[in-house]
């Protein structure tokens, strides 16, 4: 069972890829991102706790993101293998994710340098409502406006893409989170993409490090 784990700054396109990866290969995409917005949205008690956290582009509590993810990595709901958006942040999580089930792990690496790429690409982004499907207003639009492709469901900015949310979510990753990825560099399973190109050109790449 291969684990495979997605870096990259927030906007990066680690949703949209492992999204597609997910299908291609029929490995399970584990996102905390949607996962945690999955308890705020049934205001479970967890959801609770977290709203503000994330509206201010802070990171949820190590313990609180670590038992979401351990409920979700068994070999009941694995089979192939799995891919980890958005986790680890930190690298408690780094540690914790090591002593999860997995027979080989391969990182990669998106890497994005220009931030205004970033900025542009998270404040044009809408999200279906229903099944988290990603669109971005100028670089893939839905065929109807407001409406998801795939499912029908209704396309919502998230509530953490605003200039301020943003730039807060960059300022942690680059203090807390980019640092790891010397964790996985040590470990020798890092794989950098230039994640800036095209979508295709990113998978092209991801598909020759998975081959
Ligand atoms: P981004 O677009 O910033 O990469 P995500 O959808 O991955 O966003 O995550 C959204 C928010 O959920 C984060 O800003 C953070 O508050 C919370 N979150 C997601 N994953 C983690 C994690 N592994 N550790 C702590 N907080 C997390
Ligand atoms: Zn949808």
């Amino acid at each position: 069972m291969l684990r495979i784990i997605l870096f990259g700054a927030p906007g990066a396109g680690k949703g949209t890829i492992s999204g597609i990866l997910e299908k291609k290969y029929n490995y399970k995409k584990i996102s905390t991102g949607d996962l945690i917005r999955d308890e705020v949205r049934s205001n479970s008690i967890i959801g609770e706790k977290v709203r503000s956290v994330i509206d201010k582009g802070e990171l949820v509590s190590d313990d609180i993101i670590i038992e979401i993810v351990k409920k979700r990595i068994t070999s009941e709901y694995i089979s192939e293998g799995y891919i980890m958006d958005g986790f680890p942040r930190t690298i408690i999580q780094a540690k914790e994710l090591s002593k999860m089930v997995a027979d080989r792990e391969v990182a990669i690496y998106l890497k994005v340098e220009d931030e205004k790429v970033i900025i542009n690409r998270l404040l044009s982004r809408v999200i279906c409502n229903n099944c988290g499907a990603i669109f971005n207003a100028k670089n893939k639009p839905p065929k109807k406006e407001g409406i998801c492709d795939i499912c029908g469901g209704i396309l919502e900015k998230r509530t953490d893409d605003n200039e301020g949310a943003i730039r807060e979510r960059l300022r942690v990753y680059r203090e807390i989170t980019e640092p790891i990825i010397n964790y996985y560099e040590d470990k020798g399973v890092l794989n950098r993409v230039d994640a800036s190109i095209s979508v295709r050109e990113v998978l092209k790449k991801i598909g020759e490090i998975l081959n």
